[in-house]
């Protein structure tokens, strides 16, 4: 699921990606030989490898792919050269179309008028390219086709489906088991597939694709999380608040959410009356989208006034008995979060006031991931808003920014870098004075410098209204997240009309700061679910400690220890189903729990317990108040890893 996939590059005779895209040449000529009849697309290079499109009539099986491998093995052993052939337009259509190569005639469409028609020839097989190619494929490369996914023709899904070939290839066998080695390691990690195993979240039809329901196991690392992230805000002098799901359009076209990204959003929410109302006059959909979109003169010439521009265009004005009021189910929490603060008075000295919410937002996705978090519809994000003056600024994204570090620190993130977006030197469409900016940009930097990682400024990617800090993280097996960000926002308080009384007694305009460094809950879960390969650290797991009794007599002292345990707050698992222990032991280590308490007639006898944690075979026996007092270490100090084997000194004796 991540962003972009860091496996290792190696440049050969020719770059990387040349050798592959040969490659699904190479693959496309055994496909042709073993399936007569099969109509060919596109076979790029991609990050890590390269594919090819097929239209065939029954989807590729395991054996299938094992054959063209083979074939292919069979063609590169005749070394046949690359051959460049360029051809007429109009020749070449008709060779590919006598062919009945449908896909390819229309590839030719799309290459412009001018450009030369190539065909790259190798053995008996011809393809429609413009490469570049190796030279031959007598050369030492090595090669695995991966698997097979449906892919619509141009990505349209109005048009066929086609079976996409994924494969990769390296110039050395010893890259190529590495790249092998660590797919499988990507696999073991994927978040969907931990996520099952743990019973951390569940994809329910019935409920809708892109909508997580965060089973319990799930929930208590989510709530870990917040309670570590909201115990930090407050010692950083944040506000908790909470707003509903739901607010009136008005809301959103005053902070512009609405109509003009409505494409990411769902659908405004008409109260039944008005609905029934606008349905007996008669009120056509379209209409009804129109008169939901319009705002009034009044409205309009308040915000434009405000902002200096026209933000609301003629076209939305509607009289005032054509405008339909409704709901939207909030794309964003700023402006519940601005009405917070627009409905007291504040004065210089109230400032910065920091509002945090884990508030829920909802987007329309598309097409959301199947049966993952990453792309989901509704999702809470670690949310705040700080309203400041303008000498606050920097100081407030130093804070915003050691909360990053802290976090990061604690989850054992220590790659990660940042990225500050800036105006474009040249631009006009900026909110703000540009002195402003200045100061606002430089405070992004020096706040940058602080966290001691990597980061790059990149002008003119900042959002109109202000620059702003994004993280990009890399796991323990080098894939990059972009998680959250850091924005400094001029034009919110305008739209707002926010204000603060300043020590000249004269009315100012506060500069809010919106910010959501771990961005959505469910993708943060889900990095952290592959970061730690579902080995959660003790605080975060699920299940803390397994309780496992030697035989079924010994379960009475077991119970005893659970009650103790959860008395101190610890999720425990005593696990005295009749079954043999080893079958416990498995399973617990299956389910990643940190910590296995293994007791028998001695353990019950001397008041202590036999630890075993999750990846080690070594067990110890310890006096379970030495295990107590590690526990409560590993939980209060949010500790990484499962710490220090108990000492052997005070090993029980006997
Ligand atoms: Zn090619
Ligand atoms: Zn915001």
């Amino acid at each position: 699921m991540s962003d972009s996939q860091a496996a290792p590059q190696v440049a050969g005779p020719f770059p990387l990606s040349t050798l592959r895209h040969s490659v699904s040449h190479l693959m496309a000529s055994a496909v042709a030989k073993l399936f007569p009849g099969v109509q060919f697309g596109f076979g790029p290079a991609i990050e890590h490898g390269f594919y090819y499109d097929f239209d065939v009539a029954q989807p590729f099986s395991d054996e299938d792919l094992k054959a063209i491998e083979k074939e292919m093995r069979r063609i590169a052993k005749t070394a046949p050269k690359l051959v460049c052939v360029e051809v007429d337009r109009e020749v070449a259509k008709q060779r590919l179309a006598a062919k009945g190569q449908s896909y390819k005639v229309e590839a030719i469409d799309l290459i412009p008028v001018g450009e030369k028609i190539t065909f790259y020839q190798h053995a008996d097989w011809e393809d429609l390219c413009e490469g570049p190619h190796i030279d031959h494929f007598g050369r030492d490369f090595h090669f695995k086709l991966l698997n097979v996914a449906g892919a619509y023709w141009r990505g349209d899904e109005k048009r066929p489906q086609m079976k996409r070939v994924y494969g990769t290839a390296f110039w050395s066998f010893e890259e190529l088991e590495k790249h092998l080695r660590w797919l499988e390691e990507v696999k073991e990690r994927d978040h969907r597939v931990v996520g099952k195993q743990l019973r951390l979240f569940h994809i329910d039809e019935m409920v809708g694709q892109g909508l997580v329901l965060w089973t319990p196991h799930g929930s208590i690392i989510r709530g870990e999380l917040q309670a570590f992230i909201s115990e930090e805000l407050r010692r950083q002098g944040y506000h908790q608040v909470y707003t509903p799901h739901i607010g009136k359009l008005d809301l959103y076209k005053t902070s512009g959410h609405f109509p003009y990204y409505k494409e990411s959003q769902f659908p405004a929410i008409v109260e039944a009356d008005a609905l029934a109302k606008l349905s007996d006059e008669g009120c056509s959909c379209a209409e009804l989208t129109s008169r939901l979109d319009g705002v009034s003169a009044h409205f309009a010439s308040t915000l434009n006034a405000r902002t200096g521009r026209e933000v609301v265009g003629k076209d939305k004005v509607l009289p005032d008995e054509k405008l339909v009021d409704g709901y939207l189910l909030k794309p964003m929490n700023c402006p519940h979060h601005i009405r917070i603060y627009a409905s007291s008075p504040h004065s210089y000295r109230d400032l910065p006031v920091r509002l945090a919410e884990f508030g829920t937002v909802y987007r329309w996705e598309q097409s959301g991931e199947s049966g993952g978090v990453t792309r989901v519809r509704g999702f809470p994000q670690d949310d705040a808003h700080l309203f400041v003056r303008e000498d606050q600024v920097a100081q407030e994204l130093l804070g915003c920014l050691s909360l990053v570090k802290l976090v990061f620190g604690t989850l054992g993130m220590h790659d990660y870098r940042v990225r500050v977006s800036l105006r474009d030197p040249d631009g006009a469409k900026y909110v703000g004075s540009p002195e402003n900016w200045d100061k606002a940009e430089e405070a992004c930097r020096a706040a940058a410098r602080t966290l001691g990682v990597p980061w790059e400024e990149v002008p003119g990617e900042a959002a109109f209204y202000g620059p702003k800090i994004d993280f990009i993280v890399r796991d323990v097996i080098g894939r990059s997240w972009q998680l959250g960000t850091v924005q400094v926002d001029y034009n919110g308080p305008i739209r707002f009309d926010l204000t603060y009384t300043g020590a000249d007694n004269h009315k100012h305009r506060p500069v809010m700061i919106h910010r959501a460094p771990f961005g959505s809950m469910e993708r943060f879960v889900g990095v952290l679910i592959e970061h730690f390969g579902g080995r959660f650290p003790f605080w975060l797991s699920p299940v803390q400690v397994a309780l496992i009794p030697i035989r079924e007599d010994h379960a009475p002292y077991c119970v005893e220890l659970e009650a103790l345990l959860k008395a101190e707050g610890f999720r425990v698992d005593a696990m005295l189903e009749p079954s043999h222990m080893n079958n416990k032991i498995k399973e617990a280590q299956k389910q990643r729990v940190p910590f296995m308490l293994v007791a028998g007639e001695r353990e019950a006898a001397e008041r202590t317990v036999t630890v075993r944690r999750r990846d080690t075979r070594e067990q110890e026996t310890v006096p379970f108040e030495q295990f107590l007092a590690l526990a409560r270490r590993l939980r209060d100090g949010r500790g990484l890893d499962l710490g220090p084997a108990p000492a052997s000194a005070t090993k029980p004796q006997g």
